[in-house]
């Protein structure tokens, strides 16, 4: 890789099929990718596996596939990643970047979010417990360039939102995987729906904390079916048809605002993605639906 290239990734976490929703991300991050030379990774977030079907990996893998959405590097697996996460977890351990905590979602609340029991200062030390590990973090403002947003701001608040990056069942978590991954794969783009904005100013302290520059990041709308609510399988939405890939990429061209000419209706899965990287422009992407 050279230093400077452009480096993105499509993160699904297999909770479902590939429904259009996540198409029109996949979609997205990849037309940035191949209109800037980079490269486009995909990424299979599971970590969680009582919240994954086993087959919506392959689901999602081969929806992927008959849309022409080759990754330019082997898929990378989550769940095979322990190691690493536990390490990570390790170093922001023994450098203060976390803390033990055994404290319930109850008592947080009863303490307007602060741990009752110190934990953030090490006071709970109860081993009987089973304990989860948070991320300890920063108060700040948060200043940051979205690439479609333009700058945002986002207050960040130490102890009330730590975040849980292991779980006390053991699990590793979404917000500490993402980070430890994407430093691995060395992506320089996060290009993502906007449903996960809210969580930017809190990844880049965890970026930060394991030494590493976070990347630039560019949010999509999500899209929405007609009662308002967000593409996803908790709101039923339907997989994906891989058998009319063309009509589905076209869908998602128009839903990303970049007009296609009507012709690419009859062309091939190919020409579509031809035409989307050539004319890529990611300024219409609409700035209106959050
Ligand atoms: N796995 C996350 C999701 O499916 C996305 C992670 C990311 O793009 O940062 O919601």
């Amino acid at each position: 890789t050279k230093p400077h290239q452009y480096r993105g990734r499509f993160a699904p976490s297999p909770t479902g099929p590939l429904h259009f929703g996540s198409l029109v991300t996949a979609l997205a991050s990849y037309l940035e990718a191949k209109s800037r030379n980079g490269q486009w990774l995909v990424r299979i977030e599971d970590l969680d596996p009582l919240r994954e079907p086993p087959e919506a990996t392959g689901q999602i893998l081969n929806s992927l596939d008959a849309h022409g959405l080759f990754p330019d590097e082997p898929v990378l697996f989550q769940s095979r990643r322990h190691a690493a996460y536990q390490a990570a977890t390790e170093q922001l351990l023994s450098k203060g970047f976390a803390y033990r905590c055994s404290c319930s979602r109850k008592q947080l609340e009863a303490h307007n979010g602060r741990h009752p029991l110190h934990c953030r200062e090490g006071g709970s030390k109860n081993v009987n417990q089973p304990f989860a590990i948070r991320f300890a973090l920063k108060n700040e403002i948060c200043h940051w360039q979205d690439q479609l947003l333009g700058p945002q701001t986002q207050v960040v608040r130490a102890e009330i939102d730590d975040p849980v990056i292991v779980r006390k069942e053991g699990f590793f978590a979404y917000q500490l995987a993402v980070e430890v991954d994407d430093i691995e794969q060395g992506i320089t783009d996060v290009v993502r729906g906007s449903d996960l904005l809210d969580m930017t100013a809190q990844q880049i302290q965890v970026y930060r904390a394991l030494g590493a520059k976070p990347p630039r990041w560019l949010h999509i709308p999500v899209i929405v079916n007609e009662q308002g609510q967000k593409l996803s399988k908790q709101n039923h939405a339907p997989a994906l048809d891989n058998l009319t890939p063309v009509k589905n990429l076209y869908s998602a061209l128009v839903a990303l605002n970049q007009q296609p000419p009507g012709f690419l209706q009859h062309g091939s899965v190919d020409d579509l993605l031809q035409w989307g990287c050539t004319h890529w422009n990611r300024r219409a992407v609409h700035l209106t639906s959050r």
